[in-house]
């Protein structure tokens, strides 16, 4: 049945694609036989057209049929392609004319402040989105968050990473200052949940950080950008 319907959505498309010489031929062809058949009727007049010519008639009729088909098929093709490209090409359009009229970011992260401990200093950040009205869930918000490059608080020099030795694998334990030796024993993913701890048990007083600076970089307007 479903091939059925198909070929019934088909056949109309690739009809309309016939060319037109061969189609009035064919309805010319068609509009002759059955005006001599109503006449003969009419009159009542003997047959006298022989089966040899009929049957040349209908291989004449068939060969049309064939021809308007194939041409048909081949132009309906090339008419679902082009009408694919310029679906396309319109779609670019649109987003080349987004471009022109939002500004662009020259980021993608804001910062929302520090968070210092003894052995820590980095900058608290979340992924921006431009696009957002309301207040979002705590959890939700906290997927945003990243941290910065660590500092030393002691002398301000940034932190390397603190790798565990071969045997370990060389897994990252931490931070660690080469300039005054400080050592801090979380790597980058219990930074993440430090971090996400305090701005959770903060998240108003975030929350509002964020917003005031979405307003600044963007002018109170954030609707005109896009990020980068
Ligand atoms: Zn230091």
């Amino acid at each position: 049945m479903k091939f059925i319907r198909q070929v019934n959505a088909v056949v109309p498309i690739i009809f309309n694609d016939f060319p037109k010489s061969i189609r009035w031929m064919l309805g010319a062809i068609t509009a002759a036989v059955t005006g001599y058949f109503i006449f003969l009727i009419l009159s009542g007049a003997p047959f006298k057209i022989k089966m040899d010519q009929l049957f040349e008639l209908l291989l004449v009729m068939t060969a049309l049929l064939i021809t308007g088909f194939l041409v048909g098929t081949f132009r309906a093709i090339n008419q679902l392609k082009t009408r694919g490209t310029t679906a396309k090409s319109d779609m670019t359009a649109a987003e080349n004319k987004i471009d022109v009229n939002k500004k662009i970011l020259p980021y993608s992260k804001i910062e929302l402040g520090n968070y210092e401990s003894e052995t820590i200093a980095v900058g608290i950040l979340a992924d921006i989105l431009l696009e957002e009205s309301i207040k979002p869930g705590t959890e939700l918000f906290l997927n945003r968050v990243d941290a910065g490059e660590p500092y030393c608080p002691k002398c301000k020099n940034p932190m390397e990473s603190w790798n565990a030795g071969a045997k370990a694998g060389f897994v990252q334990i931490g931070y660690k200052c080469i300039n005054c030796r400080t050592k801090h024993g979380r790597n980058r993913d219990e930074l993440i949940k430090d971090i996400s701890g305090e701005i959770r048990r903060n998240y108003d007083n975030y929350w509002n950080r964020y917003v005031h600076q979405i307003n600044r970089i963007t002018n109170g307007r954030p609707g005109d950008y896009i990020v980068r």
